[in-house]
């Protein structure tokens, strides 16, 4: 018997083997008490799910810290049933990073037991356009959608909030306008781990369409001052702090190229046609270079035609 299940681990270590060199996926115990849930660094598929962003929590005495609930309430049941496998503390509080919604369409499996808190130009955004993205993604991803709500958070701040729980401290925080103009950034001092959301994406091209790339800047410059030893992102591998620079230089480097291309005379058109970082080649969603290229050129245009 002893042998036999041997012989179908192994089988299962030899299957389980290329997925888990290829992408560091699922739960990851990152602290004592944080944990992050990690997607898949792809665009959303019906295949995956739609588990292509990071989510995590953390863990007190006296219950659990929910950032951000993935894309579909399914993603966020399960969520929940990882947080259940740690621990059987209610879920106290949910942040929502920010209003895209691979980050909050899991809020309604949350709603009895926790607060849910976001940035207030997010909550603003999730009112706008939360019932058009339920029928956007009903059509894409079909059933998967079928029971979505849209759950707005009850509780909104502007620069900082601050979070006291089993007796440790979370502070939610503002810095600035980046990936879009209501990032929270979740800090937890004690354990010297930051929830980046989207601000910082680690091993795939950022997006950055409703955002401002040069305020991006700006505000990881502010991140990066912050006491951390770890850095979860929105997209992607937990990485210590150089997951914030790398994220900095990139939108740094996107600038100054697209900077050249204005300089030459290029339409926008042609940049978005032409343009190449050979530096980033090995990132993932090679896609998105494009679209970001374009939000850049529009910022550029925006400050020459109207400073
Ligand atoms: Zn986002």
């Amino acid at each position: 018997m002893g042998y036999l299940f041997c012989i179908i681990a192994s089988i299962i270590l030899i299957v389980a083997a290329p997925l888990s060199a290829s992408a560091e996926t699922g739960i990851k115990k990152v602290t004592n008490n944080v944990y992050a849930y990690l997607g898949y660094m792809d665009e959303i598929t019906k295949s995956n799910e739609g588990f292509i962003s990071n989510c995590g929590f953390i863990v007190t005495d006296e219950g659990v810290v929910v950032v951000d609930t993935q894309l579909t309430p399914d993603l966020g049941r399960k969520l929940l049933s990882e947080i259940r496998k740690v621990t059987n503390k209610p879920v106290k509080y949910v942040i929502n990073t920010h209003f895209h919604p691979d980050h909050f369409f899991g809020n309604q499996v949350f709603k009895d037991t926790a607060v849910i808190i976001s940035h207030e130009n997010t909550r603003a955004h999730i009112l706008d356009r939360g019932e058009f993205a339920i029928k956007m993604f009903r059509e894409r991803l079909g059933k998967l959608f079928d029971d979505a709500e849209v759950i707005l958070p009850m509780v909104t701040f502007n620069n900082k909030l601050t979070i006291h729980l089993g007796g440790r401290k979370i502070e939610v925080l503002y810095f600035g306008r980046g990936h879009t103009d209501g990032d929270a950034i979740v800090y937890v001092p004690d354990e010297k781990v930051v929830f980046a959301g989207d601000l910082v994406n680690n091993g795939r091209l950022p997006f950055i369409g409703d955002g401002h790339s040069g305020d991006l800047v700006e505000t990881l410059k502010k991140m990066d001052a912050l006491d951390v030893n770890l850095v979860i992102p929105g997209h992607g591998h937990v990485s210590d702090k150089t997951g914030i620079a790398k994220s900095r230089e990139f939108i740094e480097d996107l600038r100054a190229e697209v900077k050249k291309y204005i300089e030459n005379g290029k339409s926008l058109q042609q940049t978005i046609n032409e343009i190449k970082m050979p530096k980033y080649n090995e990132l993932g969603r090679p896609d998105l270079l494009p679209r970001n290229a374009k939000k850049v050129y529009l910022e550029f245009e925006d400050e020459i035609l109207f400073k």
